[in-house]
């Protein structure tokens, strides 16, 4: 195998090319946290952050699904949010299309913003309870296609039924609350597709669904891919899940990424402890499979004051001396793999 190539964290796995739908580029996010005076005094003016995401770059191409997965804390909606301009980044940007979101006027923004949608995972939640369907998703339509009545009407029925919620005239004027929990995520894609966006970021999209409809909302939302020529960014803490969608992956910790690559090439040559031990937590249905990877102990630390060097290595099986000192450099492994982990070829073989 051919020699790894070292690449500096800032521009590892972004590297550019013609297809690419969003570069994301040394982004990081960081909210202050409110403190009182005595604190303030004692912490002498410096005002403690938290560091959701520290120094991400990644690219996302046309018509790819691009995973983010990570635990809870890791900062994988907030880089959501970052690129869907619902968030200022604290330094670093997104270009989307070759435009520079951090350069537009808000009302360019707001224009924009028909083209990038979001599938949140809790739909009871980003649903008003006080609109009907219908309402709901003609929203978007009046604010960026249309606000001829009855052109409304024909472009909600249209994506009503494209989701598979027929007769669509039925659903028109039910609420929230008139229906189950499957067919209100379909009305979140609905309302996220009604204004044919290229970019989609499903959040956790099928986290609040039930078991025996997941399956379900997995196969609508490719099909709809493939129909209406999507791109997805999938913020998943599922690795099982992402699997079955993903194209290329990205695994990150504490505001981090420790693996990027292709999906085949992140499950069968997976060479960070930390993605090993989520891959290792996937279950298996077989009541004889025994874990071949020590799992990571304790909980993820604080991303207020995370720890130095590497920010796994409190966690890590293998973490040596140098690895509390000396932060890991994205490094490319294999073609459009790139791995942070100073031990990495050791896991390689
Ligand atoms: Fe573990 Fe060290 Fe690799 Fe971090 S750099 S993942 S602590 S071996």
């Amino acid at each position: 195998m051919a020699e790894p190539k070292p690449i500096a964290n800032e521009i590892a796995a972004s590297v550019t090319g013609p297809d690419d739908l969003v570069q994301v580029e040394n982004l990081r996010k960081h909210f202050p946290v409110q403190s009182g005076f005595l604190a303030s005094l004692l912490n002498r003016g410096h005002i403690p952050a938290v560091k959701a995401v520290d120094g991400v770059s990644f690219t996302i191409r046309k018509g790819e699904v691009f995973g983010l997965a990570g635990e809870s804390g890791s900062g994988k909606s907030t880089v959501g949010r970052l690129i869907l301009g619902l968030l200022e980044p604290t330094e670093g940007r997104v270009v989307f299309d070759g435009t520079d979101l951090g350069s537009l006027s808000p009302e360019t923004m707001r224009r924009l913003r028909s083209r990038m949608q979001v599938i949140f995972q809790d739909p009871l939640a980003s649903l008003n309870p006080r609109m009907t369907i219908g309402e709901a998703i003609s929203h978007p339509v009046r604010i960026h296609i249309t606000n001829q009545p009855d052109e409304v009407r024909r472009v909600v029925i249209e994506i009503l039924n494209k989701v598979g919620l027929a007769p669509a005239e039925q659903f028109y004027d039910k609420y929230p609350h008139q229906i189950s929990g499957g067919q209100r995520q379909r009305v979140v894609i609905a309302r996220a597709l009604v204004t044919a966006p290229d970019l989609v970021v499903a959040d956790e999209p099928i986290a609040m669904a039930d078991v025996s409809v997941r399956a379900l909302l997995l196969d609508l939302m490719m099909r709809l891919k493939e129909e209406l020529n999507l791109t997805y960014l999938f913020i998943t803490h599922d690795l099982a899940t992402a699997k079955y969608v993903c194209d290329r992956i990205a695994i990150m910790y504490l505001g981090k990424m420790c693996e990027v690559g292709p999906l085949a090439d992140v499950y069968e040559y997976s060479c960070h402890p930390y993605t090993r031990a989520l891959l290792e937590a996937v279950p298996v249905p077989d009541p004889r499979h025994r874990r071949k990877e020590p799992m990571p102990a304790g909980e993820i630390p604080s991303a207020i004051n995370p720890p130095p060097g590497c920010h796994f290595h409190p966690r890590c099986p293998i973490a040596r001396e140098n690895c509390s000192v000396e932060e890991p450099a994205l490094r490319e492994l294999r073609p459009g793999h790139f791995v942070a982990c100073h031990y990495a070829e050791e896991l390689l073989k």
